[in-house]
């Protein structure tokens, strides 16, 4: 099996179209172009004086585990390890830079960490080069000095979280241990380290099949809304573990893990609707929770583009993003809409779920940071938006600010 086959489909596809895209085209000149200017602040001089290098001297082990997953996915680069001190479990995996492809782990990760939860983290860290995820500048452009279009920064969003699923395919290919992954990405979630196995008493006891259940209880919790809190992870570019736990479970049952299992067109639609669960559009607004999403979504994102001094172009593009190309904004009356925020907000509490109306914060966050103009002023609104709707205030500082990275 090759390593492309393994690669989600949907990455594929999004990295393409962004490649393509003149803003991606733009940054990656620019960054070709100052890299070639500054070749005394290389990432090795950087990495040399701030981590330290794990020579094969050192760590034949940890050598024996990287070679093992360079040949896994058909790596042709030297590697080079470094750790650095830090009690977050953590790993990185740098651009290339003179032929050779770093990776640089947090000292708790590779104290914590079993060689085969080490082997999928570092085939994840691999996976991330053999897939040119790097050609993708997604923190430059996000964290630029103007804000990107928004169908650009949408599709970074949603391209980022692929990618990572394609990563973790790479390191749970390398890894071939369904438990070992999962263990790992629950060491990762929680900060436990300690998790006892069979025939060692421990505190934590991991159990595939519980930490499965909680995605199982996130679903259900989202069909009966009003209950239970919700997690920010739910948001973050790295798609909260049990997720990518599920997804993984997914890939392992599948043809490119297992003999006889299904198809990868199937695993990809069952990706699909595991993603599609999180993140219901609100252009399709089918049930009750969505078009309440919906009708609260666009009038509160036009009284904050009324902050700004009305709707202007990069704020009708991203209405348009979530409301469709067809969506008319001009037969909108925004003192009738504003009128009717309040109501819309106490039905939300009632009929949606934390998940969804951090969801909806997080996306009129997006309008708010469309162009400069009135920018605190909408995001003081934001924050009262946020606390009448029951999301902790500090996600909208978050939203915000957000740049997601590759790691
Ligand atoms: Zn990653």
């Amino acid at each position: 099996m090759s390593t492309a086959s393994i690669r989600c489909d949907r990455d594929n596809q999004l990295a393409q179209e962004l490649l393509q895209h003149p803003d991606v085209q733009r940054v990656n000149r620019w960054i070709a172009d100052n890299e070639d200017a500054d070749k005394s602040s290389s990432l090795r001089r950087h990495l040399l004086t701030t981590s330290v290098r794990l020579s094969p001297q050192i760590s034949p082990r940890l050598h024996a585990m990287a070679g093992h997953c360079g040949t896994a996915l058909g790596l042709n680069l030297p590697l080079e390890l470094y750790a650095y001190a830090s009690p977050q479990y953590n790993a990185v995996c740098f651009k290339p830079e003179a032929g050779r492809l770093y990776i640089m782990f947090s000292s708790a990760i590779l104290e914590a960490f079993t060689e085969k939860e080490l082997l999928y983290v570092m085939g994840h860290e691999i996976g991330h080069h053999i897939y040119h995820h790097h050609d993708i500048p997604i923190g430059y452009i996000l964290r630029g000095k103007a804000a990107p279009p928004a169908d650009l920064a949408l599709k970074l969003f949603a391209w980022s979280r692929y990618a990572e699923f394609s990563a973790d395919r790479a390191g749970a290919f390398c890894a071939n241990d369904l438990d070992a992954v999962a263990r790992a990405l629950f060491k990762l979630a929680s900060g436990i380290s300690h998790l006892s196995s069979s025939g060692q008493p421990g505190l934590i006891e991991f159990s595939l099949d519980e930490f499965l259940s909680q995605v199982n209880d996130m679903v259900e919790q989202d069909a009966a809304p009003g209950q239970g809190a919700p997690t920010q992870d739910w948001f973050s570019t790295h798609p909260f573990s049990p997720l990518r736990v599920k997804a993984l479970t997914q890939f392992h049952e599948s043809a490119l893990m297992q003999p006889g299992g299904y198809s990868k067109d199937e695993l990809e639609m069952r990706l699909h609707e595991l993603m599609q669960l999180m993140e219901p559009g609100y252009l399709e607004a089918k049930t009750q929770a969505t078009r309440i999403m919906r009708n609260l979504f666009i009038a509160a994102a036009m009284s904050l583009a009324r902050l700004g001094g009305g709707v202007t172009k990069n704020e009708q593009g991203i209405l348009q993003q979530f409301l469709g190309k067809s969506f008319d904004l001009d037969k909108l009356d925004i003192s009738q809409l504003e009128a009717l925020i309040p109501a819309r907000i106490t039905e939300a509490l009632e009929h949606t779920t934390p998940s969804q109306r951090m969801q909806l914060v997080r996306d009129l966050a997006l309008v708010a940071r469309a162009d400069e103009a009135g920018c605190r002023h909408k995001e003081q609104l934001l924050v009262r938006y946020a606390r009448e709707l029951g999301v902790p205030y500090n996600f909208v500082g978050q939203c915000m600010a957000h740049v997601p990275e590759l790691d």
